[in-house]
């Protein structure tokens, strides 16, 4: 038997990258990215005119935007550096949604102020959050497009720290609420109620709670817009397709198109056409990322084996934060001498208990100190939400595209971390 192993990302090999880099750091194949983004634009080509809005929490680099941005994507935001971000990348205000409850006056004012008639849509998840928005767009004598996300109570299944639809989550308005915020958008000049919104939650590998939320939303439309007066432009689907991290069988990107289009598309039954706009973040960025790490150690505490290696949860805290499965394979093809594998957990250098990568793996029994290790399926929420507890510099970020490679973001240096504290 030989252990899986990763010597390469696309053509270029790890191992090198490892060298000319140091480890830990980042890489990201331009084509892992691009594919499901392409099959998700042909799948939905139906709709006429959809739009996909990446998430850019779960993979905010720079470079990154820029690829999908190229490609015609919009962006969904949770925040001011993000609208940053986007703007950068090149997105046209066009083509920009700002989710989250917390948006602040600042941000509001922003992306107001974002192009020539501000963002695309304001996902605005309160009454409190609708009426400071309106007032923010009096002050700049602009109109804010508003789109407000209802919150269906459906149960995704998924872990719950990232479920988001339930009545119980601070995410979005039931009924009730979203009717009353219909109502209050119908008196506010400066708002404009353009469509609706919801996001049920991420990882979700069933779609069932989807199908159960799609119909929520399409029942709703008629009284939302009766309460406001206006005629809606557009509904939002959210993200939170899963991906698969170990044995889960999410749904194929084409399942979910034809349930998009079921419920949404030419012969939904819709009275009236409308646009649709959907938020992936995780189907994009997730499995197009690796993390490669190298062994630093290599310990045994009675029956437990470690690998002690130079990446931790600060680098990449989805396993410690809910429990996040990464599978961790062996850059070097381990090959006849790789054949015995041992019960072993991965884990790092910072000083906590729930600092690992991976727990009790099946790993070869002599995978040396120094060996360097893949995290596979890192793209998503993994470098985006990497921290320097520890006073450790985040590492690099590396895009690869066929043979080539290029550095999307540099290592930090203990003294990019100091230099903010020297005041
Ligand atoms: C995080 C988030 C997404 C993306 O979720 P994924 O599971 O990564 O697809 C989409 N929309 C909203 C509002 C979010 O908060």
């Amino acid at each position: 038997m030989s252990l899986p192993s990763l010597p390469r990302l696309e053509g270029v090999s790890l191992a090198i990258l490892a060298e000319e880099l140091g480890t830990p750091f980042y890489a990201y194949s331009k084509k892992a990215l691009l594919a499901p983004f392409l099959e998700l634009t042909r799948g939905l080509a139906p709709l006429g005119d959809p739009l996909i809005c990446f998430a850019v929490k779960s993979c905010s680099n720079l470079s990154i935007l820029r690829v999908l941005a190229a490609q015609g994507a919009g962006m969904d935001l949770v925040s001011g550096g993000e609208l940053a971000r986007a703007v950068e990348a090149g997105t046209p205000a066009e083509r920009i949604v700002f989710s989250g409850v917390g948006k602040s006056r600042g941000e509001m004012r922003e992306a107001l102020l974002t192009g020539k008639d501000g963002i695309l849509a304001f996902n605005v998840e309160s009454i409190e959050e609708l009426r400071a928005l309106g007032e923010e767009a009096g002050a700049q004598g602009r109109i804010a497009r508003v789109s407000l996300r209802f919150n269906p109570d459906v149960d995704p299944k998924t872990h719950p720290y990232i479920a988001t639809g339930l009545h119980d989550n601070k995410f979005g308005l039931d009924r009730r609420a979203l009717l009353e915020a219909a109502a209050e958008c119908a008196k506010l000049p400066h708002l404009r109620l353009n469509g609706l919104s919801i996001h049920i939650g991420s990882q979700l590998t069933s779609l069932a709670p989807l199908s159960q939320a799609f119909r929520s939303l399409r029942a709703v439309i008629p009284e939302v817009e009766e309460r406001s007066g206006r005629k809606l432009d557009h509904v939002d689907l959210g993200g939170g397709l899963g991906i698969r991290y170990r044995k889960e069988k999410p749904p194929s990107i084409a399942a979910y198109c034809a349930l998009v289009l079921r419920h949404f598309g030419p012969r939904s039954g819709l009275p009236r056409p409308l646009r649709v706009l959907v938020e992936p973040g995780r189907l994009i960025s997730g499995a197009a990322g690796v993390l490669v790490t190298r062994v630093v150690y290599r310990k045994k505490q009675g029956k437990r084996r470690f690998l002690i290696c130079d990446a931790g949860m600060n680098d990449l805290v989805r396993p410690a934060l809910y429990d996040g499965y990464h599978e961790v394979v062996s850059v070097e093809p381990l090959g006849r001498n790789g054949a015995k594998a041992v019960l072993t957990d991965v884990v790092g250098p910072v000083c906590e208990s729930s600092d690992f990568l991976a727990k009790g793996r099946r790993l070869a029994a002599e995978l040396p100190e120094g060996a360097l290790l893949a995290v596979l399926n890192a793209g998503a929420y993994g470098f985006s939400m990497s921290s320097n507890y520890n006073t450790r510099p985040r590492p690099p970020e590396v895009l690869v595209d066929g043979s080539s490679s290029r550095v999307i973001r540099r290592r930090e240096t203990v003294n990019d971390l100091l230099a903010a504290e020297r005041l």
